[in-house]
């Protein structure tokens, strides 16, 4: 940019549409919808902006009807993980040389792409394969995505922005180079918009990237792909692989220029590759970058001074929303004994009103868990709880795997705080409860502290600040994301930048500079405008 300051423009939210009956938006995703699930798509491998069809193929099908079939993707073999490699390392030595507002504009118009052309489409994908219900795919495909790449625009001209003091014969600057190598990025299947954001946000600060999604959300990251080559994302900038995810990572972490892995899924993978990583540091020729968001016990407190009503509502929706598939799901609650009676009447009440089917159904709240490995887990957890004298189930407690994956939202009461559920990350529509005496708030607060050893989201309800305040302090390192009086999920790109510590990840906040700031390395360039000709400093007489 040598031509002058250019301010981008100002980032602000997508706006969340309403689907309601009868709007314009309803009609539009209910279409494609249904074309795509009548369809058969391909989804080949994306290299050097080419699509790669390697004849090895695995069939895609929806959670909520698994006979049926909507496309299926291609499988990588080792020597496609090189060939994204090497093509990367190419496309390197012109895509780190372009100006910042290009790559800002290519990143820019996706945004829009998303958020028009292509918001039915990333919808209705995110919808039929992994088994969303139109708002949950709003808040995440569309209005999520979007808001990345737009408020990630603005915070890279924050970060260019940085710069530090100089004096008349000295003037330094930083530039903010892009890594030295290729990134990795590993994304999840529960969002779409992670998945999209961990290889953009890398690639929009000069980087570029071997990206490789889940297997349960290739459908919706071919919408993705199509986006990017729209944008203007050039050839090789961002490779899209699929298949093996063993094979693909030995391949990626024994290159000596990988340079940075950006992960989010499972605590017991990242640390895998962490692990991996380690091993291998003597073979890379930079120290690589590591940024994971994993695993969450997310925990919901209610203070004998909150509302029974605000408490279940937090509940029921913090907990089975996406069927509990959110890294934040509230999955332990700790509920003061005098409120539990009016708690426990409203979320049963809340739970009998659910209807559970096909997304496509807009009158469901609930739809099916993402796989069959999924689904048996919860069911096994579920069977165990039935059959422990600890618990008792308060709602729930049926699954059903005929045509989807469907696990009843299921609430499970227990008088042991340290009861299997209430430690472990289940991923789906189970709470676990846990009522403790009103007066024994501050010893609840530390068994919350020392329970799990995640430490993502977490929740206090109550009415008197001095409880609100005593929480505060004494949970301050059981969560990266805090809520108070309300559910620890739906976190805003721009308003509540997201991660948690201990097990729950880097805490590198997806969605603001401090994240951007792992796929830079800054260098300092110090110039001198009346260059010194003599050795000899004054005190030396
Ligand atoms: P997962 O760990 O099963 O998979 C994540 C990614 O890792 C996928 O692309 C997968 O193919 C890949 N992978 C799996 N095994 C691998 C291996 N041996 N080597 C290399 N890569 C491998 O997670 P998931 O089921 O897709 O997502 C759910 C998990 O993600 C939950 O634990 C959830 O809490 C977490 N999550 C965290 C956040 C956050 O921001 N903290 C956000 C979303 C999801």
């Amino acid at each position: 940019m040598g031509k002058g300051f250019f301010n981008v423009p100002i980032a602000v939210n997508e706006p969340v549409k309403s689907y309601a009956p009868g709007s314009e938006e309803r009609e539009a995703v209910l279409k494609a919808y249904k074309e795509m699930y009548n369809a058969k798509i391909e989804v080949p491998l994306y290299i050097n902006g080419k699509y790669i069809s390697t004849g090895n193929t695995q069939t895609m099908s929806p959670p909520h009807d698994h006979q049926h079939v909507v496309g299926s993707y291609h499988l990588a073999n080792k020597q496609h993980i090189e060939d994204a490699i090497s093509t990367a390392l190419e496309a390197r030595k012109s895509w780190s040389l372009m100006p910042w507002e290009q790559r800002a504009a290519i990143f820019l118009k996706a945004a829009e792409l998303v958020a028009g052309p292509y918001r039915a489409k990333i919808n209705a994908a995110t919808m039929i394969a992994q088994s969303k219900t139109i708002h949950q795919a709003e808040i995440d495909a569309a209005c999520e995505l979007v808001d990345f790449l737009r408020f990630n625009v603005q915070y890279m001209t924050d970060i260019y922005l940085e710069q530090p003091e100089s004096t008349s014969d000295t003037w330094n600057r930083v530039e903010y180079r892009p890594l030295e190598g290729f990134t990795y990025a590993v994304t999840p299947f529960n969002f779409t918009a992670i998945a999209g954001n961990l290889p953009s946000c890398m690639a929009l600060m000069g980087n570029v990237v071997v990206w490789k999604p889940s297997d349960s959300q290739v459908y919706s990251a071919k919408v993705i792909m199509d986006v990017f080559e729209e944008a203007g994302v050039p050839p090789g900038v961002i490779n899209v692989v699929f298949g093996d995810p063993v094979m693909i990572t030995d391949t990626v972490l024994a290159s000596p220029d990988f340079s940075g892995l950006h992960f989010t899924g499972s605590t017991f993978i990242f640390k895998e590759l962490w692990k991996q990583i380690g091993n291998n540091i003597h073979h890379y020729k930079t120290y690589p970058r590591i940024v994971g968001e994993t695993g969450g016990k997310d925990f919901i407190v209610a203070h004998h001074t909150a509302k029974p009503k605000q408490v279940s509502t937090a509940i029921v929706r913090g907990a089975f929303e996406f069927q509990g598939q959110k890294c934040s799901a509230a999955s332990r609650a700790y509920i003061a004994k005098s409120l539990w009676p009016d708690v426990k009447k409203y979320v049963i009440e809340d739970l009998k009103s659910f209807k559970m089917g096909s997304p496509e159904d807009m009158s469901n709240f609930i739809t099916a868990v993402i796989h069959e490995g999924s689904f048996n887990k919860l069911a096994k957890y579920i069977d165990a709880a039935k059959a422990d004298k600890n618990v008792e189930i308060i709602a729930g407690g049926n699954y059903d795997k005929s045509k989807g994956y469907f696990i009843e939202p299921t609430v499970l009461l227990t008088t042991d705080p340290k009861y299997v559920t209430m430690c472990e990350e289940l991923f789906g529509p189970v709470i676990t409860i846990f009522v403790y005496e009103d007066n024994d708030y501050e010893n609840m607060l530390k068994l919350v502290d020392n329970t799990s050893a995640y430490a993502l989201t977490g929740a206090i309800l109550a009415t008197d600040r001095y409880a609100i305040n005593q929480a505060t302090e004494a949970l301050q390192n059981a969560a990266g994301n805090f809520y108070v009086n309300d559910k620890p999920t739906g976190a805003v790109v721009g308003q509540q930048p997201f991660g948690g510590a201990r097990a729950s990840g880097t805490n590198d906040k997806a969605g603001s500079a401090q994240n951007l700031l792992r796929w830079v390395s800054p260098r300092l360039i110090k110039e001198t405008f009346v260059t010194p000709i003599d050795y000899r400093y004054p005190f030396l007489g």
